[in-house]
């Protein structure tokens, strides 16, 4: 294989990991989603958990999240959890 051929691939290599970096950048913000309220449409939605105390870590772990028990901070409106794009 030639110089000039592996400076070539070379710079494939390259064009095609920016494009790739590009595109991860693209899906992760289409990933991004944010929990509202269906009532008011903030975001200040609280959720039920209950929480589990590790010992080693000396500090409280989320056991479970109770998806269908939650509440508005900002118009007390208890309502399902719609996820939309940010
Ligand atoms: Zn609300």
């Amino acid at each position: 294989m030639t110089e000039l051929r592996i400076e070539y691939l070379h710079e494939e290599i390259e064009r095609l990991t920016r494009g790739l970096e590009s595109l991860n950048l693209e899906l992760a913000s289409l990933l991004h989603v944010n929990i509202v309220c269906t009532e008011c449409g903030s975001d200040d939605v609280l959720l039920s958990a209950s929480v589990r105390w590790d010992v080693e870590t000396q500090e409280y772990n989320v056991a479970n999240i109770y998806d269908g028990e939650h509440e508005c901070g900002t118009c007390g409106h208890l309502c399902d959890i719609p996820r939309v794009p940010i």
